[in-house]
This record gives structure tokens, sequence and C-alpha cells, in this order.
């Protein structure tokens, strides 16, 4: 029997935009993934800024955006779905992404788990909660990001043990120069971002009055 190839896709995605779905499309082709789970998280514990947009409206933008037959980049042999894995969580605790795995590994007992991730995010490993349990449950691809350099030079920032660094792979064929904080500055200025936003994206940002 053939592993199924699965890959958790954490962020705030405060909106998805072009940038994760390049992300998510380009690990699918070259890691051979079999899913995709983009899971908006519910309360990030590294970031001091609270997303602009709610979690229920980062859910929806999400499934609307993979739910839309233009631009939502999925490989044919790939599934790209919406978890909601990251919710918030009932006590109000942060979501921490070593929780979040150990719960993914629960639901997949019999498949091989990836992280996606951008260079940006990962070079910050060192700060999340337990980062050797992070590299035990999961093998994590990390994407490149225009203005964040993704070498061995980098990785060797985080001291990882050789058995460690065998479960990081690099993917440096990525060049999206976009970031939501970008976008939310541009929508607030009237600019609807064609290209950058799945059409179904932008009329729910539209019509739900969101970053403005
Ligand atoms: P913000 O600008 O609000 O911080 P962001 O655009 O960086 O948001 P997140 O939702 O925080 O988006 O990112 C989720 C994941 O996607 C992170 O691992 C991040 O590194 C990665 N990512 C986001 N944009 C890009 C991009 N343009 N290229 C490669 N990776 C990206």
């Amino acid at each position: 029997m053939v592993t199924m190839r699965v890959a958790f896709f954490g962020g705030t995605f405060d909106p998805i935009h072009r940038g994760h779905l390049r992300l998510a499309s380009a690990a699918a082709d070259a890691f051979a993934l079999d899913r995709v789970l983009f899971a908006p998280v519910g309360n990030q514990p590294l970031k001091a800024k609270l997303p602009a947009a709610s979690f229920a409206d980062r859910l929806e933008m999400t499934r609307l955006a993979l739910s839309s037959t233009t631009g939502n980049l999925q490989p044919a042999t790939c599934s790209f779905l919406v978890s909601t894995l990251d919710a918030p969580r009932p006590d109000g605790q942060p979501n921490y992404t070593v929780d979040t795995l150990a719960a993914l590994a629960r639901e997949y007992p019999a498949a091989d788990l990836f992280v996606l991730t951008g260079a940006d995010s990962f070079l910050t490993m060192r700060k999340w909660r337990s980062p050797d349990r992070l590299l035990a449950l999961a093998e994590w691809i990390v994407v490149s990001r225009p203005e964040f350099p993704l070498a061995q030079a980098q990785l060797a920032e985080l001291a990882l043990a050789p058995g460690q660094l065998a479960r990081v792979h690099l993917l440096a064929t990525v060049q999206e120069d976009v970031s939501a904080t970008e976008l939310r500055r541009r929508l607030q200025a009237g600019d609807p971002c064609p290209g950058l936003l799945s059409p179904a994206v932008a009329a729910y940002i539209q019509a739900h009055h969101l970053y403005r």
C-alpha cells in the first residue's frame, strides 16, 4: 500500500493570497503531496498584533480561495483542503504548532506528515514551543520568499542535529513578492489587488467591508 503524503499549512491567512497558493502548489509538485491542509490559526502565540479579520472570515476566505476554479493553483494530483485543526481553542490559550501537529498525527496515523512554511517563519522556529518535538512530528518543507535568504547558511543558525536537518527540505523556486500586510495596506487604500487575491476572496472582502 502506498502511504499518503499529507502536509499541514498553517498561517494567519489575513487574507489568503497568491503567495500562499504558489507555496503550496510548488511544494505539492516537488514533494508529491497528496493533500495540503490550509489551516488558519486562531491565536498565533508569537504575533504581537491580533489579526485584522476574525477567524470566521479568514476561514471562509481560505475556503473560497480553494474552491474557486480561478487561480487556486491546485495541481491535478493533490487536494487542497481547508482545515479547522488550528481553530481558536475553547480555553482561550494560544495555538501551539506542537499541539496541532500531535492532533494531526492522531487524525492521520498512517500518513507521512509534512509542514509547509515560508523561510521567514521557519527561521524563527527556535522561539517556538518544543522545537525538537516539532521536527520529530513531521518533515518540514521550507519555501523561499523574496528578501528572506534561504540556504544552508541560514539553517545553520538553528543549530539542528544532523538527523533533524535531514527532515528539513528547502524549496527555493518560489519568488512571490506579496505579503498579507502589504495587501491589507493596499485594500485599505481602495486597491482591490487584482492578481494577488482570488476573485472570490476579493468579492468577499468587499461585501463584508474587511480591511477598511
Ligand atoms: P503578514 O504579512 O500578515 O505577516 P503573510 O503574508 O506573511 O502575513 P501568513 O498567513 O502569516 O502570511 O503566512 C503563512 C505562511 O505562508 C508563513 O509560513 C509564511 O512564511 C508563508 N508565506 C506568506 N507569504 C509568502 C510568500 N509571498 N512567499 C513564500 N511564503 C509565504
